[in-house]
């Protein structure tokens, strides 16, 4: 089981990208957000207050011709002596200012004098409406407070006072406009592109009442705390975010409509705007989310590219061991990173450093340091896997004949050259393929795969006969006695076949030494 400790380099990077990405994205949508609701509050605010300014301007300007017709139409009526055409006189008025739903001539004390239409039946009857009592009390041009009517209607009165030639107040000529049906403001009103969705327009009187409202009923509700309609009331316009009476939070504009002294407020929910922002801000999130993907994705890959060097080196290492370095493949890696490449370059050398030390040491496991033979342990490797295999081989056991007189008359250090000329001798008479050993001593051993008997016989011979011409180190030659058995020829198994061969030596040795025997 691979243990592993800590996070791949290509996840950590890739989490810190992310992350980075994340909140690059989630920073600049804030701010684009920020910016988009500012500059929306901003164009809310301008739309709604062109909106009021033009329908206060077309209001005032339909009142002033209102007001004109109404005084001149009055001071005509005082002018006359005779009033018996009072009655057409009104209603062609009427007819050329339909903004009117009524018009009425009232006198000095509130009797109605005239009226179009007809509530002929209130023809001399003192009249007591909220309207005609203001105007009677106030004689100056005015437009009333809403109130409802005799009629049962909730109206304003727009009147002009009359004075005789003297100057003496004598009443005045009033026209009524009903503000819960089709009227002038309705009229203007109706159909006023809005700044946006949510956006509405309405009227309040002087003293805070609702004139024109698209919900019409509302018309005559009371809104004097609201912030936009206190302004009004003290005839300011401007523009401001509040929150109305219906505790909604709006973006209003307003205007003061100098004439009539009532007011226009332009306005639009916050949140209809917020939403407009969010709505641009998802928007640019719907484009911008899946190129942000696409992109986090390549650096993905390209860091797992980048990575895949370190990726491979480390996956080596883990595999490494002292054991396996003399065999594991060096992975190949590309050079594009500066790091890996140091990386690579410093394990490459470790590496083999550590292969070296291996082979040699795996040397010395397998030689003699005196002869540089293959020492018993090979020996018995070799054997072990030919008899497993089936492999034919023959055995050659060697042993100098009176060694001992050697060490004894020329020394130990003397015996040593000698052994190391035996080894030569052996090794210069058999073939590349046979492995010679070193068994203890001087006793040497040679296995010959793929050797008949004979053919081990000539070599034998070869060997005993080169030591047997030449001087040893010692100035005179040595002689050596050889044994040989054969697999599978003499035995199929290991201990029979050394026992055969050692059988065959000490007959050399017993037969007078310096020769061969076969087992
Ligand atoms: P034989 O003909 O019967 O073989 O007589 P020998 O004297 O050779 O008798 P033997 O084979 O029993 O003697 C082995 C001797 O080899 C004993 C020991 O002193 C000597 N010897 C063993 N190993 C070494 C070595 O590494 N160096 C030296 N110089 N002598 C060794
Ligand atoms: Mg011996
Ligand atoms: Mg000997």
């Amino acid at each position: 089981m691979d243990r592993r400790k800590g996070l791949t380099l290509q996840l950590m990077v890739s989490i810190l990208v992310i992350l980075s990405g994340l909140t690059t994205l989630v920073a600049s949508m804030i701010i684009a957000y920020r910016n988009e609701k500012k500059s929306l509050t901003r164009i809310t605010l301008e739309m709604n207050k062109i909106n009021s300014d033009r329908i206060a301007d077309s209001v005032d300007g339909l009142f002033v011709t209102l007001k004109t017709s109404l005084s001149e139409t009055g001071r005509y009526l005082m002018r006359k002596q005779d009033r018996t055409d009072a009655a057409e006189i009104l209603e062609l008025f009427l007819l050329n200012h339909p903004d009117f739903n009524s018009v009425v001539l009232v006198d000095e004390n509130g009797i109605l004098l005239h009226g179009f239409p007809g509530n002929f039946e209130m023809l001399g009857q003192k009249m007591e409406s909220a309207g005609v009592t203001q105007s009677l009390r106030e004689k100056r041009p005015l437009v009333s407070e809403p109130y409802i009517s005799t009629g049962n209607r909730l109206i304003v009165l727009v009147s002009e006072p009359l004075f005789d030639e003297k100057g003496a107040y004598r009443g005045f000529l009033g026209g009524s406009i009903r503000l819960q049906e089709q009227n002038l403001l309705s009229r203007i009103l109706t159909g006023v592109p809005s700044a946006a969705s949510g956006s509405y327009v309405f009227v309040v009187s002087s003293s805070g009442n609702i004139l024109y409202h698209p919900d019409r009923r509302r018309i005559g509700e009371r809104v004097a705390e609201n912030e936009a309609v206190q302004d009004l009331m003290r005839g300011k316009s401007g523009e401001r975010r509040l929150v109305n009476t219906h505790g909604v939070d709006m973006l209003a504009s307003y205007t003061a409509l100098k004439g009539v002294g009532w007011g226009v407020v332009s306005q639009t929910p916050t949140d209809a705007v917020l939403s407009d922002s969010k709505k641009q801000i998802m928007g640019i999130a719907v484009y911008t989310i899946p190129i942000m993907l696409a992109v986090l994705l390549l650096i993905y890959l390209l860091i797992g590219k980048v990575s895949e060097p370190l990726v491979k080196l480390a996956r080596y290492a883990a595999r490494l061991s002292y054991r396996t370095a003399a065999h594991e493949p060096f992975p190949r890696i590309h050079d594009w990173n500066y790091e890996a490449n140091k990386l690579y370059g410093a394990m490459t050398i470790a590496v083999n450093q550590v292969r070296h030390e291996f082979d040699s040491l795996l040397l010395e496991a397998h030689t003699d340091p005196l002869t540089g033979l293959f020492n018993r342990r090979v020996m018995d490797h070799y054997t072990k896997v030919w008899l497993a295999e089936q492999v034919p081989f023959c055995l050659m056991v060697l042993d100098l004949d009176h060694f001992k007189q050697v060490n004894d008359t020329y020394g130990h250090d003397a015996g040593d050259e000698v052994l190391k000329y035996f080894s030569q001798t052996v090794r210069a008479n058999t073939k590349r393929e046979h492995v010679c050993c070193r068994f203890g001593g001087e006793e040497f051993v040679v296995l010959m795969p793929g050797t008949t008997r004979k053919e081990a016989a000539v070599h034998a011979e070869t060997i005993r006969a080169s030591l047997e011409q030449n001087a040893s180190p010692t100035g005179k030659p040595v002689t050596v006695s050889i044994g040989l058995s054969a697999y599978p020829d003499s035995a199929a198994e290991a201990e029979m076949l050394f026992r055969l061969a050692d059988e065959a030596l000490y007959r050399a040795k017993r037969l007078g030494r310096n020769r061969v025997e076969t087992g």
